[in-house]
C-alpha cells in the first residue's frame, strides 16, 4: 500500500525559496539529475520528490531546514546513498525534499597527537580511512560500502561493520558532533573531550537516529595507532560450533590482538567463485564453514602466533584447514571473498535480509532453527548466513529457491521474516544489528520494542521535531 503524505506539498513558490538558499546548479529537478537520489542499490526503494537540495555549507543546512519547519516540509536527509533500511529514499508520494549531504566534504582538522579528525558529514568512509593513514593514524570503522558511504549516514545510522569487536561501532568512535535541528538552530557539540559529563550526552540521541532527530553536519571522530603488524588466516571448518569453540580460543590466546572474526558459509563461497571475478577458493578441499581471522598489533611474530594459535586448533579437532596470508595481495584476496558476499547474491535471484544479533553462544542455535523454520515454509530456499560472528551479528540471508519467480518469492517475504524474527527474539537478540529500521522494519520494531522504550523515543521526537518533517514514516509508523 502506497504510504500517505504527511506534510503537504510544497509549492512553486516554496521550492523557488529552497532552491535559491543552495543556487539552481544545486537544486535538481530533472528526472535524469534526481535519479541517482532518488533509487537505492537494490532498487527495492524507488522515491520522488519535488527537489533534491545539495547544500555545501552548514550555514545552507541551516536555512533549508529553517524554512522547512517555517513551512511544514518533509525532508528526508541523505548521505552516500547506501543505507539498506530505505530511510535516505523519499516516498512515492513525492511531498518529500531530499537532501544530500555530499558537498559538505571537507575534513577540518586532523589532529594526530590528539588522535582526533575532525570531518563533514559528506567525506566518505574511504576518504576518513586514507586521512587518518596519511597522518600515521587508524580509523578502525570498516564497512563494504566503504568507498561510497559517507559519515553522516554512518553516523546517523550508527554503522557497524568489520572492526567492531576490537574497536566498537560508529557510536563507540564519536567524541563530538555538529548538528542542525529540525528548526534550522545549529548545535555546536564538536568537542573532543574525552570525559564530560555536564548532563545529557546528546551527541548519542543523534547518532543512529536515522535522520529522524537532525541533521548531522560534522563530527569529531576518534583515532588511533596503526598497527604495525598484521596476519590473516583463510579457516575451513566442520561446524559453526567448531566457528564458536575456534572464537574462544581465538580470543584466549590472542587477546585484543584478535581484530576480526567473521564467517563465511559453504554457499555462499559457491556464490561469489561462480559470480564475482578474481574470487577463488584459497582452500584445496570444501568444507560447511569458513572463518576469517585476523590478527593485529605492534609485537613482531603476529603471524607466527596466529599460526600457533590455528595449529592448537586444529590438533582440538575445531579447524579443518587453514590458510594464512603470506602477501598483501592475498590478504585482499581473502577478504575480498567476505566483501563480495552481498553483491554476489543478486546473480542467484531474490534473497531476504535479515541483519540480526543474538549473543555469540547461540549463533549456532539460530542458524540451525532457522534452516529448519524456512525449509518448512518454502521448501527448496537456500539460508545464506555470514558475517560478524565475533560481535553476534549475522547476516541472516534466505536466497530464493532455484528457478522460482524472484517477484513471487520476495512477496512472500512476510512468512519468512516474521518467524525469523521470533526467533531472534526468542534468542535474546536483536531484529536490526547494525543496518537500522528506516521504513524496512518499522511494523517489526512495534513487536519487538517495550511499550516503554517505544514511549520514551516518541517522546524525544517530538521535543526535538515537533511539526514531524524530519524523515517522516522512518523509524515509526
Ligand atoms: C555492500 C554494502 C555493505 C554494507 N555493509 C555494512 C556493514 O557491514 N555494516 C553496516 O553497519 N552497514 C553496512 N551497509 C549499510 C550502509 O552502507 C551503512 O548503513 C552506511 O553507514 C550508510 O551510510 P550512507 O552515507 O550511505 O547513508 P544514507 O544511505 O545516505 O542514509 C542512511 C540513513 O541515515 C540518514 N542520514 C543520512 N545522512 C544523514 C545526516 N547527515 N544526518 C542525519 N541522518 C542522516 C538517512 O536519512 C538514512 O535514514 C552496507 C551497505 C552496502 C550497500
Amino acid at each position: 500500500m502506497m504510504e500517505q503524505p504527511r506534510t503537504p506539498m510544497p509549492g512553486a513558490e516554496l521550492l523557488a525559496q529552497f532552491a535559491a538558499i543552495v543556487g539552481p546548479a544545486n537544486a535538481l529537478t530533472a528526472p535524469h539529475d534526481q535519479a541517482p537520489y532518488l533509487r537505492e542499490w537494490r532498487d527495492h526503494y524507488v522515491g520522488r520528490t519535488p527537489v533534491v537540495l545539495r547544500p555545501s555549507t552548514v550555514a545552507e543546512v541551516s536555512a533549508i531546514m529553517a524554512l522547512a519547519h517555517a513551512s511544514g516540509t518533509a525532508v528526508v536527509p541523505q548521505s552516500g546513498n547506501t543505507g539498506l533500511v530505505g530511510g535516505q529514499i523519499p516516498f512515492e508520494h513525492g511531498h518529500e525534499v531530499l537532501l544530500n549531504l555530499s558537498r559538505l566534504d571537507r575534513i577540518r582538522a586532523v589532529d594526530a597527537s590528539g588522535d582526533t579528525m575532525t570531518v563533514e558529514a559528506g567525506v566518505t568512509l574511504a576518504a576518513v580511512q586514507q586521512a587518518a593513514a596519511t597522518a600515521g593514524r587508524l580509523f578502525p570503522l570498516s564497512l563494504a560500502s566503504e568507498g561510497s558511504c559517507r559519515i553522516g549516514g554512518v553516523l546517523g545510522t550508527n554503522a557497524g561493520g568489520v572492526g567492531v569487536l576490537a574497536y566498537g561501532n560508529a557510536r563507540d568512535l564519536t567524541l563530538g558532533l555538529e548538528v542542525v535541528l529540525a528548526d534550522g538552530r545549529m548545535w555546536d557539540g564538536l568537542t573532543a573531550l574525552r570525559k564530560d559529563n555536564t548532563g545529557y550526552d546528546l551527541r548519542h540521541l543523534f547518532v543512529g537516529s536515522e535522520g529522524t532527530l537532525g541533521i548531522i553536519t560534522a563530527a569529531v571522530l576518534k583515532l588511533f595507532a596503526r598497527p604495525t603488524e598484521l596476519a590473516t588466516a583463510f579457516v575451513g571448518l566442520p561446524s559453526l560450533e567448531a566457528a564458536r569453540d575456534l572464537f574462544r580460543h581465538a580470543r584466549a590466546s590472542c587477546g585484543p590482538a584478535l581484530t576480526a572474526f567473521e564467517i563465511l558459509p559453504r554457499l555462499g563461497i559457491d556464490f561469489v567463485t561462480r559470480h564475482m571475478p578474481n574470487c577463488r577458493d584459497p582452500l584445496t578441499s570444501s568444507h560447511p564453514w569458513y572463518a576469517l581471522v585476523e590478527v593485529s598489533g605492534f609485537a613482531a611474530g603476529t603471524s607466527e602466533r596466529l599460526e600457533t594459535m590455528l595449529a592448537d586448533a586444529m590438533e582440538q579437532g575445531f579447524v579443518a584447514d587453514a590458510a594464512v596470508a603470506g602477501s598483501l595481495a592475498q590478504t585482499q584476496a581473502f577478504w575480498a571473498l567476505r566483501e563480495n558476499m552481498s553483491e554476489s547474491q543478486k546473480f542467484e535471484g531474490g534473497s531476504l535480509k535479515h541483519d540480526v544479533s543474538v549473543p555469540i553462544d547461540r549463533i549456532p542455535e539460530l542458524v540451525r532453527r532457522t534452516a529448519v523454520l524456512v525449509e518448512q515454509i518454502m521448501p527448496g530456499c537456500r539460508p545464506l548466513p555470514f558475517g560478524h560472528f565475533g560481535d553476534g551479528n549475522i547476516h541472516l540471508n534466505i536466497s530464493q529457491p532455484p528457478g522460482m519467480d524472484k517477484a513471487t518469492y520476495l512477496a512472500r517475504w512476510r512468512e519468512i521474516t516474521g518467524p525469523i524474527y521470533a526467533l531472534v527474539t526468542e534468542l535474546n537478540g536483536s531484529i536490526s544489528a547494525e543496518h537500522g529500521i528506516g521504513r524496512a522494519k518499522r511494523e517489526d520494531l512495534l513487536l519487538v520494542k517495550p511499550p516503554v522504550a517505544l514511549d520514551m523515543m516518541r517522546a524525544v521526537k517530538k521535543a526535538l521535531d515537533p511539526k514531524g518533517i524530519l524523515n517522516p514514516g522512518r523509524i515509526f509508523e
